[in-house]
Formats: C-alpha cells, structure tokens, sequence
C-alpha cells in the first residue's frame, strides 16, 4: 500500500516514519526538493495546486492524505476525484476560513469569541463597536502561526489595522482573557471508530507554538473538549486526525481554530501516548483499528524555533527524546522539537525546566 502526502515538512517525515512498521510507503508531493520528507520517501516536485503534479503523485499512489492545510480545495478535489483522499476535503475548506470555521463551531453548540466578518473599514468601525475592545483582527485566509493578525486596544488602533490587513477578508474577534490554552487531537476511521488524546496544554509566543504540557488532568474540560471534537468529527463523516484549540477563560473552553490533520500540540504523543497520533492518522485514513490514546507518563514538548540547541547536552538529561527535522535555520523557523517522558508530573516539569534553559526558549 502505497500512500500519498501532499506536503513534505516535518509532518510529512513523521507521518512516514510512523507508517514502515505497518509495511506502509510513501511519495510526497512539495514545491522544495530538499523538504524534511525528502530524507525518508522519494518526492514529486511541484506546486500543490498545479494540476499535472497533483495527478503524477495520485497516479503513483493508493490513497492520499497531506500535512499542509494552505491545499487548494479545487486542486484536492482534482485528486479525490481518482484516489480515496482523507481527511475530507470539504473539513480542509472550512478549516482554511476563520469565519466559516468559527460560523461552524457555533451550529455545532462549541463556543467561540464574538465575532464579525469584515471587509470594509466600515464594517471594521461597526465591528469594533459591537464586539468591544480589545479584539483581534486577522485575516480570514491563510493565516497560521499568528501571521496576518493585528491587536486592537484603542481606537485609534483602528484604522492602523485597516491599513495592515485590509483589502482581503477579515474577521474581528472579541480578544479573550484567557487562563491558559489547551487542545485536543483526535481520530476518527473511515469506519466511524473515534478515539480522543487527552487534553495539552499549549504556550505560544509571537503566535507560534514553544511548550506543550501534556496530559492536563481535568476531567470535565476533557469530556467538553472530547464532546466538541466528536461533533465536528461526525458533521464531516471525518477520517484521519484532527486537532482543536481552545482558549481555557474562566474555567471554560473557548474554540479559536481547527486543524484537519496531525498537530503540532500533538508531537508528545510520539512517545508520551500508547500510539502517536502519526500512527493513528495513518490507521484512521486506512480503516485500521485505531490505538490506545492513553499518555504513558508525563510529557512535555518543546518547539526548537530558529536554531538547533546542542544535542548530546540535551540527551544527557533523562527522558528526553530528540527530534531534528533537517531544515535549514532561520528566525522564526520549526526546526525541531524534544520531548520529555517522566513518570511523574514533578519529574516532568523538573526536567523541562533544565530543558527551556538550555533551549533558551
Ligand atoms: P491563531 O493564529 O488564531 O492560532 O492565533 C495565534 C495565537 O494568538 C493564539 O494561540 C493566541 O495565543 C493568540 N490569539 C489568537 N486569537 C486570540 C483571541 N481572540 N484572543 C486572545 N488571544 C488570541
């Protein structure tokens, strides 16, 4: 069986390396020939939403799956139309749109931040006005990672923000005091069985992901954050993984955005889970029987943004697993990450903290 992966980052390896074992291969497609992947399964170079490359990797391929979420939704289309293509592509359009995601949320019964779509400075005017200061502009489309996202704390931040984003749709959101942020990962197979991970918790900075904490023992958020996934999980008919974050503001969770594929806040799972989340992925999309999602200790994940600490010093430090992706450093670059496993929470977070200061994150 031979599988296709539209993207080749670090996603893409993981994916692949969790795949041998069950005799999977691979093929990925991506624009960069020296992409993570390309170090663990050959590669069709091309852009993603050209057409002729799309075809030579479905063509070559039993089934598709990717690792990206900036795919055209016409160009999976394309592929869906001559190989089974998994997650759905119709969780992949709602997923790229701030709005319709936040709109499907709401119909769903997953709480959100109040919210307007905004394509005109007067729509932003009458949208600062009805959801209150401070809020959060962000473009609808293609933002990941914090990009394309102003803060508003005056008015006179207004028009500023105008002239950052405008001219393509936005939303403005009510900014939320949150107490912590937290997300679940979880699979769904094409033949209905669903298993959630417990619940993380997740620190960002300039927007991008740096510690994951996992798991976050609290039992009534993980039965609200497990209930909201099985939602959207069943309203696509979902196979594959798919991740939530939520924002935690007074003991409650608030969602801020989905992601129709394997997660970041889900790399402990590689070795703090019974299965990584890369494995279950790979079972869901295949209708495999999907594995235990139980954490196996207490993990904790630590994003390498930008440069690579030094490996041996950090493997001297107990249960640390260390991860490079190959990838050529630059600011504000995912280059790698590590994992701490402890048995216990305080032996996690004694050697996380040894971690950080040698990270200096
Ligand atoms: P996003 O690109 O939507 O995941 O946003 C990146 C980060 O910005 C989030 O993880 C939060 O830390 C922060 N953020 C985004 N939206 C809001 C909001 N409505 N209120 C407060 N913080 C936000």
């Amino acid at each position: 069986m031979r599988i296709g992966i539209i993207g080749a980052g670090q996603l893409g390896r993981m994916l692949a390396l969790a795949g041998y074992p069950l005799a999977l291969q691979f093929r990925f497609l991506d624009s960069t020939a020296d992409s993570p992947g390309a170090q663990v399964a050959p590669i069709v170079l091309g852009p993603f939403d050209d057409a002729a490359s799309l075809r030579k990797l479905a063509g070559d391929v039993d089934l598709v799956t990717y690792e990206f979420e900036n795919v055209p939704v016409a160009a999976l289309h394309e592929v869906a139309a001559s190989r089974p293509c998994f997650p759905p592509v119709d969780a992949l359009r709602v997923s790229q749109d701030r709005l319709l995601e936040k709109e499907l949320f709401g119909r769903l019964g997953i709480p959100t931040p109040p919210f307007r779509a905004v394509d005109s400075l007067a729509d932003l005017r009458a949208a600062v006005a009805a959801i209150g200061l401070p809020c959060v502009l962000k473009t609808r489309r293609l933002g990941y990672d914090g990009r394309g996202q102003r803060y508003l704390r005056r008015h006179a931040d207004v028009d500023a923000a105008w002239d950052a984003l405008g001219g393509v749709p936005l939303i403005l959101e009510g900014f939320v005091r949150f107490d912590r942020e937290v997300s679940i990962v979880g699979a769904r197979s094409t033949r209905g069985e669903t298993r959630a991970y417990p619940i993380v918790a997740n620190t960002h900075r300039e927007g991008i992901l740096r510690v994951t904490v996992a798991p976050v023992r609290d039992a009534r958020l993980q039965r609200a954050a497990a209930g909201h996934l099985q939602r959207v999980l069943d309203h696509f008919d979902y196979a594959g993984v798919l991740t939530i974050e939520f924002f935690v503001e007074d003991g409650r969770l608030v969602a801020n955005e989905m992601a129709p594929r394997v997660h970041n806040s889900g790399h402990w799972t590689i070795e703090g889970a019974a299965t990584s989340q890369f494995e279950n992925h790979l079972r869901a999309i295949l209708g495999l029987p999907l594995g235990d999602t139980r954490a196996v200790g207490h993990a904790a994940m630590v994003n390498f943004i930008g440069t690579m600490p030094d490996r041996s010093q950090l493997l001297a430090l107990p249960g640390v697993h260390y991860h490079d992706y190959g990838k050529a450093p630059r600011p504000g670059r995912k280059l790698g990450h590590c994992t701490v496993v402890a048995a216990t929470a305080a032996a996690r977070d004694a050697t996380l903290r040894k971690v950080l200061r040698r990270v200096g994150t």
